[in-house]
């Protein structure tokens, strides 16, 4: 007998670990992501699905968007731009800044993050909605910061007056998602300038603007203006929504070159890579097209609402490419229910409960056809159900 007989396998996950971590970094919430297609069809034998609960665009990239990444493939051997110039360059031209006025990141997630990294310690406070966007939490979380949650206004938005009272001598970052995610719900141009006029100049405020394409206020896009002028105020946007290029991770701040410069030094150098890069500057050249294709969200999710409100449906008032309704009765259980019986007439919708909106559904607007699906499954839906008893936490758009 040899001596080299192999060691008796042991499943390595079974195995706990016994290094020591940051009890900072096990506190983190981890992100519960939405179910996947695949899971989905898998999960309930179905041929196929749609897919409405990541808030994604319905439509493939744009031809010239699929060409310019194409053309990017044989170049992959080398690092990309880690300035990204020709696409900084694009979006200052757009946006009438300087170059050293904007920065991009892996989605504008990364960016949300590394402000966190840039402006917070341990002992200062960051202020935040909620329910707001689900990333929000981890930047006091991973930077030893404090998080002050501020719960949203009775119509679903942000409760400026309340930002504001929480907001104190260590607070560094406040920030706004206007629309809010999950909610929808908008907060005027106005009644932002009137928040950011009242908060000390040195605190630095974060809008978070992933749906401002969707937005069809007259004053959409104002707080960029105010991002160029006021050094405190930092402008975050993405070409994942309305871009639809969430699959290649690219975003973008706007702000004061010394806060965009301390982003630039806590980001790694090439944290956006060479695709993403020529395809957010093909995406601009074209951004005609996808103001076509954000108008055409905004008329489906008008006809959806309508179609909601015919039904007897709640629903947050909506400047996105999302509504949030109530489900039933708006017991936890009735959303849960109502999300599983979706899921098995093959129609993926998210479960406010992994949102913060616990009874509620967060449905995407998708083509007119998907959304057909939703409503026509919804009705199949509604017909199981007894009708709802309680008055709902949902309201209808005024
Ligand atoms: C989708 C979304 C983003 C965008 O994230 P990316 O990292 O750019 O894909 C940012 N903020 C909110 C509130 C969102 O819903």
């Amino acid at each position: 007998m040899t001596q080299i007989a192999l060691q008796e396998s042991r499943p390595m996950t079974t195995t706990p670990s016994s290094v020591r971590m940051s009890p900072r970094v096990l506190a983190l919430p981890r992100y519960e992501t939405g179910l996947t297609t695949a899971d989905v069809l898998r999960r309930f034998g179905l041929d196929a699905a749609v897919k409405l609960s990541s808030n994604e665009s319905a439509e493939p990239p744009l031809p010239e968007v699929v060409e310019a990444i194409q053309a990017a493939i044989p170049g992959l051997n080398r690092y990309p731009d880690p300035a990204g110039r020709l696409l900084r360059t694009a979006l200052a031209e757009r946006h009438g800044l300087d170059d050293d006025q904007v920065t991009l990141g892996n989605g504008s997630c990364e960016l949300i993050l590394l402000l966190g990294h840039a402006l917070l310690d341990a002992g200062t406070t960051v202020v935040h909605a909620d329910p707001s966007f689900a990333i929000y939490p981890h930047l006091a979380l991973g930077s030893g910061a404090e998080a002050v949650a501020v719960p949203l206004d009775d119509d679903g938005g942000h409760d400026l007056d309340a930002m504001a009272a929480a907001v104190d001598e260590r607070t560094r970052l406040v920030v706004v998602c206007n629309p809010n995610n999950p909610t929808g719900v908008y907060r005027s141009a106005d009644a932002l300038t009137a928040f950011v006029d009242a908060l000390p100049e040195d605190l630095a405020v974060l809008i978070d603007e992933a749906y401002v394409d969707f937005v069809s206020e007259p004053d959409s896009g104002r707080m960029l203006s105010l991002a160029r002028r006021r050094p405190n105020v930092l402008v975050t946007r993405t070409f994942s929504k309305a871009y639809g290029l969430c699959g290649l991770r690219i975003g973008y701040a706007v702000g004061a070159r010394d806060i965009i410069q301390a982003i630039d030094r806590v980001r790694q150098p090439f944290n956006t890579n060479a695709l993403a890069q020529v395809a957010a500057v093909a995406a601009l050249r074209r951004s005609g097209a996808i103001v076509e294709r954000a108008r055409a969200t905004i008329q489906e999710r008008e006809r959806v609402c309508a179609a909601l409100l015919a039904a007897g449906e709640a629903f947050t008032s909506t400047q996105t490419n999302f509504i949030l309704m109530r489900a039933g009765s708006g017991e936890p259980g009735a959303a849960s229910s109502a999300h599983e019986l979706l899921l098995r007439r093959g129609v993926i919708v998210r479960d406010g409960a992994a949102l913060g909106c616990a009874g509620h559904l967060r449905v995407s607007i998708g083509t007119p056809d998907e959304n057909d699906r939703f409503l026509a499954a919804l009705a199949d839906v509604r017909s199981l159900a007894p009708e709802p008893t309680t008055p709902g936490l949902g309201r209808v758009p005024s």
